[in-house]
């Protein structure tokens, strides 16, 4: 989880508008809601299939002091978030197979 996690601060190329630029794959629409593009924002912050395993982001984030609304710099690369980061990429299980391959 924690290479999913430096992965998607660096080339981010498993979510799908990447893959479908590298040609990976067809299409670069989001599976989970329909969204024409699964960026990593629209992954991490506005994926509505998500929205109810964010609660426990956000309030981390709330925690460490970041209000308002969530943004993908921070979830990244604060230390003090990794942790429900993890939890949430594990609890959307978007990248059970593509971990063990990349
Ligand atoms: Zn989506």
């Amino acid at each position: 989880m924690i290479s999913t996690i430096s992965q998607l601060r660096t080339g981010p190329s498993f979510l799908n508008a990447y893959r479908a630029k590298s040609r990976f794959i067809d299409s670069p629409a989001c599976e989970a809601c329909g969204a024409a593009y699964e960026t990593r924002s629209h992954f991490l912050l506005e994926c509505p299939a998500w929205e109810h395993l964010r609660q426990p982001l956000s309030a981390a984030c709330r925690e460490i002091g970041l209000f308002g609304s969530l943004h993908v710099a921070p979830l990244l690369t604060e230390p003090k978030l990794i942790k429900p980061l993890a939890t949430f990429l594990d609890a959307t299980g978007r990248f059970s197979c593509e971990s063990v391959r990349d």
